[in-house]
């Protein structure tokens, strides 16, 4: 579930601005803390001298040298690098969003994430993208125009070739093995939005790693300078304390988890073993998290994506389909739009734990402002179907009460809108609608779940 991405597909390949990639982690800790967490290493260390034009171009023959060197990838052709500064990256991302997306499809990415529970639907998302896209970015690789872009206030400083590193991995990467052909396409995300999210973490798990071992290189003062930019908690961008929760998680997800993947093999057998990753890459965001399941070819099974249209009737439109996978799973038991009904983090991360597959459909009725959900699980073992069903329940009874659950062949929280857990052996099936009559008409178009 990513509506936001017709833009997080164009604009691709962030590196994250003002605490820098190497330290994303950073960043959650200090918006754990609420605040001013950081620290304030910086004023010991003076300001770095802009380089001239000159040595701006210097450094990045020396940074690309680096690259190709460790990375061991040869580029087939020059690459072209545009410096855009914060107000030009606003300016092409809204002509992107533009482009791509139309405020009616934000809308009903709105809906859809409040259906699941993870934002409320009257979040104001394309301002908010729009924000993430153009204050939270430090530079990109386009596979498209396969140009990179760095954000820039002028300067090349101690960040921005970090940043440099990260980008020009990436356009080796394509030269090398094909971005767009190793799944990270618009036809990818529609078909199989899990082995797009799988190849997305591959990619930027590689850049950041080769990032971190460029940033190895630096000396105690050039790590100086560095440290008192990422570190700079004045320099992080309003736009992630707006984030809703989840989004920030999964901003995150393949700089970080993808991050841990890569240098797991990085650290096995160097940089072949991770070009190996590359002809054969994870196709799952539970192989991403779980490299044992990534090395049994543990692969999703194909769950359908439930077809309401003809059930629903006129007047409804689906407004969102995919697969959630192991980390939408784990995203709506955690980091739901409130925190009454998060369950506690060892809790979720169980109840995700042996997803097999999942499909879900979401469709909206805008003369009743009705909007109906039917999302489908697969686990491994009945243990697995088991365990998210108990933890379901107990999100269940913190995000609709207690009070209105009644059973009739599965469990029902009876509120304005019911929400439904029907169970099989391995199946999970959960179900949202106003009026009981919708909610019996979509239960029978899964009979395996039917009354008993
Ligand atoms: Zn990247």
């Amino acid at each position: 579930m990513r509506p936001m991405s017709p833009t997080l597909r164009k604009i691709l390949l962030l590196a994250l601005a003002g605490f820098g990639a190497a330290c994303c982690c950073g960043l959650l800790v200090v918006l754990a803390a609420g605040g001013v967490a950081g620290y304030q290493l910086g004023f010991l260390v003076p300001a770095e001298p802009t380089l001239s034009p000159e040595q701006t171009t210097a450094k990045m023959a020396e940074i690309e040298a680096f690259v190709q060197a460790t990375r061991g990838l040869t580029p087939t052709t020059p690459v072209a690098l545009e410096f855009l500064t914060p107000d030009e990256v606003r300016q092409k991302t809204i002509a992107d969003f533009e482009e791509d997306t139309t405020p009616q499809e934000m809308a009903d990415g709105a809906l859809s994430l409040a259906a699941f529970g993870l934002m409320d639907a009257d979040v104001d998302l394309y301002s908010l993208l729009v924000d993430l896209y153009s204050d939270g970015i430090a530079g990109f690789y386009d596979p498209d125009s396969q140009q990179m872009v760095v954000v820039s206030g002028g300067s090349f400083n101690a960040y921005e070739r970090t940043v440099y590193a990260h980008e020009y991995t990436h356009a080796l990467q394509d030269q090398t093995f094909g971005i767009r052909a190793s799944g990270f396409s618009d036809e990818m995300y529609l078909a199989d939005p899990e082995r797009f999210n799988a190849v997305q973490a591959l990619l930027e798990g590689d850049a950041s790693v080769l990032e971190g071992q460029y940033l190895n290189t630096y000396g105690p003062l050039e790590r100086g300078y560095y440290n008192k930019i990422v570190n700079d908690v004045s320099s992080i961008p309003a736009v992630y304390y707006q984030l809703p929760r989840f989004l920030l998680q999964d901003f995150v997800f393949p700089y970080r988890e993808g991050k841990a993947f890569v240098q797991h093999y990085y650290d096995q057998g160097g940089w072949a073993r991770v070009d190996q990753l590359w002809n054969d890459p994870p196709v799952s965001s539970e192989q991403i998290m779980h490299l044992e399941r990534f090395e049994a070819g543990d692969d999703p099974l194909l769950v359908a994506r439930p077809p309401l249209t003809d059930t629903l009737g006129s007047g409804w439109r689906q407004i969102d389909t995919g697969v959630n996978g192991e980390w939408f799973t784990y995203l709506i038991l955690a980091y739901g739009e409130y925190s009454d009904y998060h369950l506690e983090e060892d809790v979720a991360r169980a109840a995700a734990e042996g997803w097999g597959g999942d499909g879900y459909s979401v469709f909206y009725n805008a003369a009743g402002d009705e909007t109906v959900l039917a999302a489908e699980w697969q686990w491994d073992t009945p243990a697995d179907a088991a365990e998210f069903a108990a933890a379901f329940r107990e999100y269940g009874d913190k995000r609709f009460g207690v009070v209105g659950r009644a059973a009739g062949g599965g469990s029902c929280w009876l509120t304005t809108t019911s929400n439904c857990l029907y169970t099989t052996a391995t199946g999970t099936l959960w179900l949202a609608a106003e009026q009981q009559a919708t909610l019996d008409a979509l239960l029978a178009l899964f009979p395996a779940y039917g009354p008993p």
